[in-house]
């Protein structure tokens, strides 16, 4: 799925530069589940950007899906995200204004569907979460929990190959995490690829393989035998 190697990138902070990643390898291939763990600040979110095509890194080579992923424009770029990849945020990040199915179906508009077959499809997706009966409602009109579902019928709506989620359960309860992680696992035993950053010991046991960063490099990375959330929700 994909592969990184001598990875580095720094940002610029006044006159001086933090050196986040400091050369990292990682190969991904199909069907896993990995969590990518580390203390905060240590450039968790960072190498997921930098996979997701939100950010760029000043060395190194990544490729992705058999593509190399360097000097693409930014139109390119957005072209192979919404073709590839999902997101799902800590914060959601689901438009305030528009309802649950509008927002699920939002990136399929990018897709060239027309509007009904958004709905519909949109509407598929929000039954597979669990939320026909809340295509209607506003976010605000939904719990932490219900939010993350919509926004993970969002990610799902345009089929990616790759689902990324930087610290999914952050904002949620320990019941409403491991529901989350529950679906996210159901997901990867149909066969989606799915990489997790997240801070918690007990999120990342939930994954199969856990890559520890720590100052910079990749400390440890080692498969896991999967917690299922399952027996807690
Ligand atoms: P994590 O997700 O593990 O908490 P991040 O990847 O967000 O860590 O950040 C790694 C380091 O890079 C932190 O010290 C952070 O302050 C810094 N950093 C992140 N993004 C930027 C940016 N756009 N500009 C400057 N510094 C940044
Ligand atoms: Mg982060």
């Amino acid at each position: 799925m994909l592969k990184i190697n001598q990875l580095h990138k720094s940002y610029a902070i006044g006159d001086s530069s933090l050196h986040v990643l400091k050369g990292i390898d990682l190969s991904i291939a199909n069907g896993e589940m990995v969590s990518i763990m580390g203390s905060s600040g240590s450039g968790k979110s960072t190498l997921l950007n930098i996979i997701g095509m939100l950010d760029e890194a000043d060395s190194g080579d990544y490729i992705l899906d058999h593509l190399p992923i360097k000097n693409l424009t930014e139109k390119k770029a957005a072209v192979y995200r919404n073709k590839f990849l999902g997101f799902i945020f800590q914060s959601f990040n689901l438009i305030n204004y528009k309802n649950a199915i509008e927002n699920v179906a939002l990136p399929l508009y990018y897709q060239g569907l027309k509007r009904k077959e958004r709905l519909e499809k949109a509407m598929f997706h929000l039954g597979k979460v669990g939320l026909k009966d809340w295509a209607k409602h506003l976010p605000k009109e939904l719990s932490g929990g219900q939010k993350q579902r919509v926004a993970i019928a969002r990610a799902l709506a345009a089929n990616p190959k790759l689902l990324l989620a930087d610290e999914p359960t952050g904002a949620l309860d320990t019941k409403t995490s491991y529901e989350i992680m529950d679906f996210l696992q159901e997901l990867n035993d149909e066969g989606k690829t799915i990489i997790i950053v997240t801070h918690e010991e007990d999120i990342a046991d939930m994954t199969k393989r856990i890559v520890r960063l720590k100052d910079g490099v990749i400390m440890e990375d080692k498969a896991v035998k999967q917690v299922r959330a399952s027996q807690y929700v």
